[in-house]
C-alpha cells in the first residue's frame, strides 16, 4: 500500500496550488476531485467571468485562469470522479475513505470549498439544449434563448447576452412574481428588449419546448428554444458530509483553522473556502496563501 506524505481533498485553486507546490517541494502528494473535471468553483460556476483581483492581471477569465491552475499541477497522482467521505486514523498515517478505493498519507489537506456541488435541474427531460453553466457565450448568437431563474446569475447571463446583442430573441422565465436579483441587476436589463414570464412554473417537455404554467390562472403555454440557460443555484453536500464530523467547525460548517491552516486534528489542515478564520476573504488568492502556509507547516515537520 502507498502512504502519500500528502493527500489533498478538492480540485479547486486551493487544492491545485497545493499539489503543484507539493511537488516543488519534493513531497509525494495526491490530488482528490469529486467531479469529472478540476477547476472548482471557477471552472464550474463562472468560467467565462472576468476575474479583476487575482494578482498580476488586469483582468483575466476565469476559466484561463484555472487552465493555468490546472497545467501547473499536470502532475501523477490525480483523481477524478472520487469523493472523499470520511478521513480515519490508521497506522501512524491517515485512511481516506472514498467511493473507490482508500487512499493513505501522513497528512490531510482539505480543499473542499463549499462542498462537492451539483446543479438544481430543471423539471422534465434532459437535453444538450440545456445549459446549466455557459462556457461559450457566442453559442447564443441570433439563437432562440430561455433563461429560467430570477437570482443574480440569471440575470448576469441575461445582461451578458443582451449586451453584446447576441440575439434579439431573449425570454426570461422565473417562479415567482418579481426577480431576486439585487435592483440594480434587475434595472440594468431595461435598456434592452427580452421577453419576461413571471409566476410560471416550467418542465421541459421535448427536446427544445418549454412548458410554462401560470401559478394564478393555470393557463398553459409552450415556448419553443434552441438554448435554455437554466439558473436554478447549486447544492451542496458539505452539511451532511461525514468527512467533517471530528473537526471544529463555524456557524456555516467550515473548518475553524490556525494562522498555518492548522485544523484541531493533528497533521490536518483546510484551506481555502472551506477553512474558516476570523475576516476571511473567499477569493482565489486566498486560497493559494492558504495552500502555502500548510505546505510550509507540513516541511517544517520534515
Ligand atoms: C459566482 C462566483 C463568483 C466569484 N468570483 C470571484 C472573483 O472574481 N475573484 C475571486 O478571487 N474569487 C471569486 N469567487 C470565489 C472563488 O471561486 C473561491 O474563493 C475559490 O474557488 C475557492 O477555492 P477552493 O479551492 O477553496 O474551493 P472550490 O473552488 O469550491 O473547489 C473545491 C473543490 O473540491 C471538490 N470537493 C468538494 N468536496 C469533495 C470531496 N468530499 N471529495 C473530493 N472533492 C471534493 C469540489 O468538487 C470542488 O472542485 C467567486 C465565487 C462565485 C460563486
Amino acid at each position: 500500500m502507498k502512504i502519500y506524505d500528502i493527500a489533498i481533498i478538492g480540485g479547486g485553486p486551493g487544492g491545485l496550488y497545493a499539489h503543484y507546490y507539493a511537488h516543488q517541494n519534493k513531497l509525494s502528494s495526491i490530488l482528490i476531485e469529486a467531479n469529472n473535471e478540476l477547476g472548482g468553483q471557477p471552472t464550474i460556476l463562472f468560467p467565462i467571468k472576468a476575474i479583476h483581483d487575482y494578482p498580476g492581471w488586469e483582468s483575466i477569465q476565469a476559466s484561463e485562469l484555472m487552465n493555468d491552475f490546472i497545467k501547473k499541477a499536470d502532475l501523477p497522482d490525480v483523481v477524478l470522479n472520487t469523493s472523499v467521505n470520511k478521513i480515519e486514523q490508521a497506522d501512524g498515517c491517515y485512511q481516506l475513505v472514498t467511493n473507490k478505493e482508500p487512499i493513505y498519507a501522513k497528512f490531510v489537506i482539505i480543499a473542499t470549498g463549499g462542498g462537492f456541488f451539483k446543479f438544481n435541474k430543471i423539471d422534465g427531460i434532459e437535453s444538450d439544449k440545456i445549459h446549466y453553466v455557459v462556457k461559450d457565450i457566442n453559442l447564443y448568437k441570433d439563437k432562440k434563448v430561455i433563461i429560467a431563474g430570477g437570482g443574480d446569475a440569471a440575470l448576469d447571463w441575461a445582461a451578458e447576452i443582451l449586451k453584446r446583442h447576441l440575439t434579439n430573441d431573449l425570454s426570461i422565465v422565473h417562479r415567482r412574481d418579481q426577480f431576486r436579483a439585487c435592483r440594480t441587476k434587475v434595472s440594468c436589463l431595461k435598456e434592452y428588449e427580452y421577453k419576461t414570464y413571471l409566476n410560471k412554473s416550467s418542465k421541459v417537455i421535448a427536446d427544445g419546448k418549454l412548458e410554462i404554467i401560470d401559478k394564478v390562472t393555470n393557463e398553459k403555454e409552450v415556448l419553443p428554444f434552441d438554448y435554455l440557460i437554466v439558473q436554478y443555484g447549486q447544492s451542496y453536500s458539505l452539511q451532511d458530509n461525514q468527512m467533517l464530523k471530528p473537526f471544529n467547525l463555524d456557524l456555516q460548517n467550515r473548518i475553524k483553522v490556525d494562522a498555518k491552516c492548522r485544523t484541531n486534528m493533528g497533521n490536518i489542515y483546510a484551506i481555502g473556502n472551506v477553512a474558516s478564520y476570523n475576516d476571511k476573504p473567499r477569493l482565489i488568492h486566498v486560497a493559494v496563501s492558504d495552500a502555502k502556509k500548510a505546505i510550509d507547516d507540513i516541511l517544517n515537520h520534515e
